[in-house]
């Protein structure tokens, strides 16, 4: 019997994994609940649905979402392609016709002869040997349930508590101090950079704080935040109580500044991100404030004024696994060949990330059927940058992660001028991704003549 391949979820992950797949011969049968089940956020029963901003980021090749889509072009992205098509004025960005664009995906995906579209609800991970599951930060409940059951009970998150993460390379180093707590870390100078606050800092920016404009929440979000005790904004705590923060995590316990040898009133805590050291997690600043308002608030922050952010705070619902412990950087999970997850439930954000881990399980899943081992993506790539790291981060502290240049491996020569070095990165990355593309299209099409002539599966 002909090999097939069922997809859960058609929304970005999910359209251009099925759309994939077909491409490579592969029959699809993509389930998508909706119109007859709905998420709170999605408002129509169309395919890729736009939940919220219509931007995919900016196009320009000098940012991180401008070499993801430029990867993605490369690979044959259907979404890259009709979000191109479809597109409306929005300065560098590529910002489309929100319904437009869905439409245009689902005429698609229903006119491909080799795509079943079933509007059903999954209620557990389907038994069939070869499965995506993408059905995104809004799972629905009984497949939530079912996914807990396979990955293990607290392997499966609800919400995501994102901290700023800043570019190391913009901390004034001559104001912070590096130290862990009462000295217990691995590095000899301690584990953290630590930016001191004195008594009159503190209020200062506990005051902006308090005072900043948030993202207004849904209703339907809001309730469900209401339980969400355990890892509270930033923000929040200080609207509680202005001296919470200072009990918790700006406490300045076991800290002491070399340059002072004194306690200081505060401090805010910065933890190494990534293997190369490009990248500092802001510790316990989960938060819900504008991104706008993050920028001019935690610049006020002693040792942060030029702090550039590589990503920014938030704080929604979002179903995601620990995909540091459960999926290899193929996308397949761990415990059984054949099932691979894409989109945001992997821990990747953002609409064109999540096209990009559709597209990569569609090409490992086809790979499995045809009985040749799936391709990690090189980490030179924005692609499998990404990918290295929500299959690589730390699991206790994992959080979801954007495209952003921090994730790349450095260079061999280092450059010091920020242009220059993002320019020879973007370089290297198209390079790369172009000749892995080349090298993968020769071994599908190997697989195309063998299959001819019958000698693999699927045939
Ligand atoms: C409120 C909100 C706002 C967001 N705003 C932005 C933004 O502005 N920019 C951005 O880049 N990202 C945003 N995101 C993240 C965004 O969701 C992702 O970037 C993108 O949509 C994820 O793609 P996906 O394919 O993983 O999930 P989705 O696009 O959500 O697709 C998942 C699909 O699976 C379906 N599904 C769920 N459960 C089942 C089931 N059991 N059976 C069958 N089908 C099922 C859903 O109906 C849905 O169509 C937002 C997320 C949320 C929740």
């Amino acid at each position: 019997m002909q090999e097939y391949a069922v997809v859960v979820g058609g929304g970005l992950a999910g359209a251009e994994a099925a759309w994939q797949l077909a491409r490579r011969g592969i029959s699809v049968i993509l389930y998508e609940m909706r119109p007859k089940v709905m998420t709170g956020a999605h408002r129509t029963g169309n395919l890729a649905e736009l939940v919220c901003s219509n931007s995919l980021g900016s196009q320009d090749l000098s940012t991180a979402s401008g070499l993801l889509q430029e990867e993605l072009a490369i690979l044959g992205s259907l979404l890259l392609t009709v979000a191109r098509n479809c597109s409306v004025p929005a300065g560098t960005a590529l910002a489309v016709d929100r319904e437009m664009f869905a439409i245009t995906v689902t005429e698609y995906l229903q006119r491909e002869p080799l795509i079943e579209i079933r509007r059903e609800e999954v209620l557990q991970i389907p038994t069939d040997p070869f499965v995506i599951i993408a059905s995104g930060p809004l799972t629905s409940p009984s497949l939530s349930r079912s996914l807990e059951e396979v990955a293990g009970m607290g392997q499966l998150f609800f919400y995501d508590a994102i901290a700023p993460l800043v570019e190391a390379d913009s901390i004034r180093e001559e104001v912070c101090f590096r130290g862990s707590r009462y000295q217990k870390g691995e590095l000899p100078g301690g584990d953290y950079w630590n930016c001191p606050l004195s008594r009159e800092e503190y209020f200062r920016f506990i005051e902006a704080l308090r005072t900043a404009e948030c993202f207004p929440l849904p209703e339907w979000e809001k309730e469900q935040l209401r339980f969400f005790e355990g890892c509270l904004p930033i923000e929040e705590l200080a609207r509680r109580d202005p001296l919470a923060p200072a009990f918790g995590p700006m406490r300045p316990a076991g800290l002491r500044d070399p340059r002072t040898g004194k306690k200081p009133f505060a401090v805010v805590q910065l933890r190494q991100d990534n293997v190369a050291c490009s990248l500092l997690n802001m510790v316990g600043f989960q938060t819900n404030l504008k991104w706008s308002e993050q920028a001019r608030v935690f610049r006020l922050i002693p040792g942060l004024e030029t702090a550039r952010f590589a990503r920014f705070g938030q704080m929604h619902r979002n179903t995601f696994l620990c995909s540091p412990k459960l999926l290899e950087p193929t996308l397949e999970f761990r415990g059984r060949p054949g099932l691979f997850f894409a989109g945001q439930i992997t821990g990747v954000e953002g609409y064109v990330g999540n096209a990009g881990t559709g597209l990569v399980a569609a090409i490992n899943l086809a790979r499995r059927i045809w009985g040749i081992p799936p391709r990690v993506f090189p980490r030179e790539t924005m692609l499998g940058s990404l990918l290295w790291y929500v299959t690589h981060a730390g699991p206790e502290t994992f959080q979801p992660m954007k495209a952003n240049f921090g994730l790349l491996p450095p260079l061999e020569t280092n450059l010091r001028d920020r242009e220059l070095r993002h320019r020879a990165l973007v370089e290297r990355a198209l390079q790369t991704m172009r000749e892995f593309a080349a090298e993968m299209a020769l071994e599908e099409q190997a697989v195309a003549r063998l299959s001819k002539k019958g000698a693999l599966i699927g045939s």
